[in-house]
């Protein structure tokens, strides 16, 4: 376990949010904690908030290098069942991106940790020359079977040029991040000027994540960078953006999965009664819009040429 300085500010001085649930010397209940689709809800490292700048973040946590590891091994299956859920939820994010990116006309977009590759699918029928990069084998090979241009690495191991793209994505990426600053200096230097960043995360600072506290479901192992819209704005501009604005989003859910994820929050005698009612009405593969307010979209631009 390290102990680690506020990635935002460097302050070391940090006050305690909610004690770990994992084990002194190891994993919560193991192998699928770094699951895209992961049960183990209410397993987290200890979450604590730095006193100079108000970031939350997971203090003492494991080794990166472990971390990544994990993420390079996932293997997910049960996320290709919910991939008309992301495609929807994808096809939704794009009208706001557009309004602060421009129509694609054929520019240049980069998702990051794109996954099994939905958002560059969707991107491409959208217009856009879009590409991805992510660490899980299994993911790429699945992409790569779809006939997409998703390439194994992270931003640090695949050597892009300078100002290579128009638009960055990175969607339910940044709070899996040991160091998102330097993430996100990758990132500025990867755009081209006037490029945009877009980032979809969970809210440390919403309602939701204040009224549920230690229940808030996204209170995980995996999850270790815990934005608010204030921190984000802040942690974007001191990497050289200007901060566009942000809005909160919803999600399409197929409705088994939805039960399947009451079950793992609140216990299944809420959970159980949900699925069995759901499967006895067929209603499973039925999509359900979601809005718990807890998560949002940022986006940041880099000055174009002659800009201040
Ligand atoms: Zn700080």
């Amino acid at each position: 376990m390290r102990f680690i300085p506020c990635n935002l500010c460097g302050a070391d001085e940090c006050r305690e949010l909610y004690p770990s649930t994992l084990s002194p010397n190891g994993r919560g209940k193991g192998g699928s904690a770094f699951l895209c689709t992961s049960p183990d809800y209410g397993q987290h490292y200890r979450v604590v908030q730095c006193l100079r700048c108000g970031y939350v973040y997971a203090n003492p946590r494991g080794d990166p290098a472990e971390v990544m590891q994990a993420y390079e091994s996932v293997e997910d299956p049960l996320y290709l069942r919910e991939r008309a859920g992301r495609e929807r939820t994808f096809r939704k994010h794009l009208k706001p991106l557009h309004r602060v990116a421009g129509e694609p006309n054929g520019r240049k977009l980069l998702d990051v940790g794109a996954y099994i590759g939905v958002f560059v699918e969707v991107a491409r029928a959208a217009g856009w020359d879009a590409e991805g990069i992510e660490p899980s084998g299994w993911a790429v090979g699945e992409a790569v079977r779809a006939g997409l241009p998703v390439r194994r690495g992270t931003l640090s191991s695949v050597g892009f040029p300078s100002e290579s793209f128009d638009v960055i994505t990175l969607w339910d990426v940044i709070e899996h991040f040991d160091d998102p600053r330097a993430e996100l200096d990758h990132v500025f230097r990867l755009l081209k000027p006037g490029g945009v960043v877009v980032i979809h995360t969970i809210d440390m600072g919403s309602l939701t994540a204040k009224l549920m506290g230690a229940r808030w479901p996204f209170l995980m192992e995996m999850h270790i960078a815990f934005f608010s819209r204030a921190t984000l704005r802040a942690m974007l501009e001191r990497v050289g953006f200007q901060y566009v604005g942000d809005h909160t989003e919803g999600r399409y859910l197929r409705l088994g999965y939805l039960a399947g994820r009451v079950s793992a929050a609140f216990g299944s005698w809420v959970g159980r009664p949900l699925e069995r009612a759901i499967a006895a009405l067929k209603m499973g593969e039925w999509m359900a819009p979601v809005n718990t307010l807890d998560l949002f979209t940022a986006y940041g631009r880099k000055a174009a040429r002659g800009d201040q």
